[in-house]
């Protein structure tokens, strides 16, 4: 079988250029049977039985065999022989974050009627993703802001729904956006702000970028797009 090369592929015709440029402003942020953006298999992936998903693992480590052969590495040596399995369990950790129920798994009946009106901040929240791009970690903390409208969440639910699209394969631009998105759609609150400061393998170990190099990326909705209400943010996420 003919494998195609990248420089082969006709990237007009892959699956995000026939996508919407946004889907996450077209898509609802949580679906009909709790899934928020699914990836392609996911729902395969949540319904499969213990035997399934032991095949799925054999795959995996099918492909990470021939990785290990390709790089010049001797698979039955002893220090790498249940690597391929290891890895594969690993990859499916990483990724695990797609099939997340979020009202089952995340919300858990912890959103509640409160007259609170002020913002709530919670910083420093840490998370531990994959470049979609390189296949290796980005890591770092995530500060989220709201103002409620009548209902709260619990607090270590935003650290939960940040975990939850970080195990994904993410770009640090849309990991900040899917959770302030979900956010304003669960709560319906005032405002929303999301910010991430991330260190990315892909760049400070291949020399890309000077190590120590972090990336910060925002999405602030509603009434944090005005000034005065991100700069009261970004001076409270700044006072240590
Ligand atoms: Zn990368």
């Amino acid at each position: 079988m003919h494998t195609p090369l990248a420089n082969e592929i006709n990237r007009e015709s892959t699956p995000l250029n026939t996508r919407p440029i946004t889907p996450y402003t077209l898509k609802a942020p949580v679906e009909a049977d709790g899934f928020s953006w699914p990836s392609f298999g996911a729902r395969q992936r949540a319904e499969e039985t213990p035997e399934q998903e032991q095949q799925r693992i054999g795959r995996i480590a099918d492909a990470v065999r021939t990785i290990l052969t390709e790089v010049g590495e001797d698979v039955t040596r002893e220090g790498i022989l249940d690597t391929p399995e290891r890895y594969a369990k690993a990859m499916l950790y990483f990724t695990k974050g797609y099939q997340t129920n979020i009202r089952a798994d995340v919300l858990n009946n912890a959103v509640f009627e409160e007259d609170h009106e002020e913002m709530v901040i919670v910083r420093d929240i840490e998370i531990y993703s994959l470049c979609e791009h390189h296949l290796v970690p980005f890591y770092g903390k995530v500060h989220i802001g709201y103002i409620p409208n009548k209902k709260v969440i619990g607090l270590s639910k935003l650290a939960r729904l940040a975990e939850m699209y970080a195990r994904r394969l993410q770009v640090q631009e849309r990991l900040s956006k899917q959770i302030a998105m979900a956010l304003q759609a669960i709560l319906k609150p005032m405002g929303v702000a999301v910010v991430i400061e991330a260190t990315h393998m892909c760049m400070v170990s291949r020399g890309v970028e000077k190590t120590g190099s972090s990336t910060v990326t925002s999405s602030m909705l509603g009434c944090f797009r005005a000034h005065r209400t991100r700069e009261e943010f970004l001076t409270l996420l700044n006072r240590r």
